[in-house]
C-alpha cells in the first residue's frame, strides 16, 4: 500500500489526547523498538565497519522505562529491545520485569480505558545475535520476555564466522537458540539477512532448519543501512528469487517440492510466511526493497541515546531525551511525541533516484 497525502484530523487537540497515537497518514503507532545500546560484540560484515565500541550514549535503564511508560499512554503495545547488541547492556533484566508490569493502555477499537480498568500486558520481544543468549534465556523468560528473535546469517559455521567476524559464534549462538525453546520462548525466529555471492548458498540449508530445530525463519532483503554504506541494488537477495528458489526445493524426506502459503497473523504483518506440503517448518520473507510495506507501517524507535525515529531512513531523529533533561512533564513529552509523529514519512525511498542513506546507520539505531 502507498500513501499519497496526510489524512486531515477531524480532532481537536484535547479531543486527539484521548486518543490513540497516528501520524498524519492515519497510521496507528502501536510497536515501539528500542536500542538499549549501540556496543556490539560481532562484526558483521555488512553492518559494521569493524568497530564494536559505542558511538553514542546510553542512557540509564529508567530513563527508557520513563519514555515507554509515556509511549505506552499513547498508545503503544508491543516493545521490542534491540541494539547495537542488546545482551551488552546491565540492568537489561530488570528493564524486562518493568515493562513486564505495564498494560496497555486503549482498547481494540482505538478508545482509551477507563481509569478502573486494566490493559493487556505488553507484547515485550527482543531481538539478539544470540551470543549470550545461553545463560540469558532463563531470566529473562522468568522476568516476563515474551518473544525472541535471534540472527544468523548462515547455518554453516564457516560462513557464519566469516560474516560475524568472530570464531566459533555459530556454536555459542545454536547454544542460545536451544536455551530459548528450553526457556519456553518457543517458537524461537531466526532472521537471515541475504547478500548475493556471500551467503546465498544458505537458503536452502536455512529450510532444512527450521524444520529440523523448530524454529521460525525468515528471511529479510538486504538494505542500505550499512556503517560501510556498499549497498547496491544487486546485492540484494529478492522475495521473488527466494520463493522461487525454495519452490524448486525438495525437503529431504521425500515431501514434494513447493512453498505452501500462511495467512498473515496481523494487518501489519511485514513477513510472507509459507510452510512445506506436509506442515513441517516456517519460512517468512520479510521484503522492504522488492515489496516495501511501508502502508501499513506501526513503528516508532527509540534509539539508545533517546532520540525518537519515525523511519529506519529518516533523515534526521527528535531529541526525546533533550526534553526529558529540560524538565519535560510526562504531558510534555507525550505532546512532543504526538508532534513528532505527524511528521511520520510515508515511505522510503529505497532504490529510486536520488535516494539519500538515512542519518544513522542500522546497529546505531537498533534493528
Ligand atoms: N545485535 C542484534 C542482532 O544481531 O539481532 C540486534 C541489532 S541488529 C542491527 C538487528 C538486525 O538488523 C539483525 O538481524 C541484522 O541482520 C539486521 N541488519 C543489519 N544491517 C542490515 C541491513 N543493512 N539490511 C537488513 N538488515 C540488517
Amino acid at each position: 500500500m502507498l500513501l499519497d497525502k496526510p489524512v486531515a484530523s477531524p480532532h481537536s487537540v484535547a479531543e486527539s489526547s484521548a486518543l490513540r497515537l497516528r501520524d498524519s497518514f492515519g497510521r496507528a503507532i502501536t510497536d515501539l523498538r528500542i536500542s538499549v545500546t549501540d556496543r556490539c560484540n560481532y562484526k558483521c560484515v555488512y553492518c559494521r565497519a569493524g568497530d564494536e565500541g559505542a558511538s553514542f550514549t546510553e542512557l540509564p535503564i529508567a530513563d527508557y522505562l520513563r519514555m515507554v511508560r509515556v509511549l505506552v499512554s499513547l498508545g503503544i503495545e508491543k516493545v521490542r529491545l534491540t541494539g547495537g547488541e542488546p545482551l551488552l547492556r546491565s540492568g537489561l533484566v530488570e528493564l524486562v520485569a518493568e515493562l513486564a508490569r505495564m498494560n496497555t493502555a486503549f482498547r481494540a477499537d482505538g478508545s482509551r480505558l477507563d481509569s478502573h480498568e486494566v490493559g493487556k500486558p505488553l507484547d515485550i520481544a527482543l531481538t539478539t545475535n544470540g551470543h549470550l543468549l545461553e545463560s540469558l534465556a532463563a531470566p529473562l523468560a522468568a522476568a516476563g520476555l515474551n518473544r525472541v528473535t535471534v540472527s544468523m546469517d548462515a547455518v554453516d559455521p564457516e560462513i557464519f564466522a566469516r560474516i560475524t567476524r568472530v570464531p566459533r559464534s555459530f556454536q555459542r549462538v545454536m547454544a542460545g537458540v536451544r536455551a530459548a525453546q528450553e526457556a519456553g520462548l518457543g517458537p524461537v525466529k531466526i532472521n537471515c539477512v541475504l547478500l548475493r555471492g556471500f551467503n546465498d548458498t544458505q537458503i536452502e540449508p536455512f529450510a532444512e532448519f527450521s524444520r529440523r530445530q523448530g524454529v521460525v525463519v525468515r528471511f529479510i532483503e538486504f538494505m542500505p543501512l550499512g556503517e560501510d554504506r556498499t549497498w547496491k541494488p544487486e546485492t540484494v537477495v529478492t522475495m521473488d528469487e527466494i520463493v522461487s528458489r525454495l519452490n524448486a526445493w525438495r525437503p529431504s524426506c521425500g515431501v514434494p517440492a513447493g512453498l505452501v502459503e500462511l495467512p498473515p497473523l496481523t494487518a501489519s504483518e511485514t513477513a510472507k510466511r509459507f510452510t512445506f506440503a506436509d506442515g513441517i517448518g516456517e519460512i517468512g520473507i520479510i521484503a522492504p526493497v522488492s515489496h516495501p510495506f511501508c502502508g501499513h507501517c506501526s513503528r516508532v524507535r527509540i534509539t539508545s541515546d533517546g532520540a525518537l525515529r519515525t523511519c529506519l531512513f529518516s533523515q534526521s531523529d527528535h531529541d526525546l531525551y533533550g526534553e526529558m533533561r529540560r524538565g519535560g512533564t510526562d504531558q510534555q513529552l507525550a505532546s512532543y511525541i504526538r508532534c513528532v509523529v505527524m511528521h511520520k514519512e510515508a515511505r522510503h525511498h529505497i532504490g529510486e533516484p536520488g535516494f539519500e542513506k538515512p542519518s544513522r546507520n542500522m546497529v546505531h539505531i537498533g534493528g
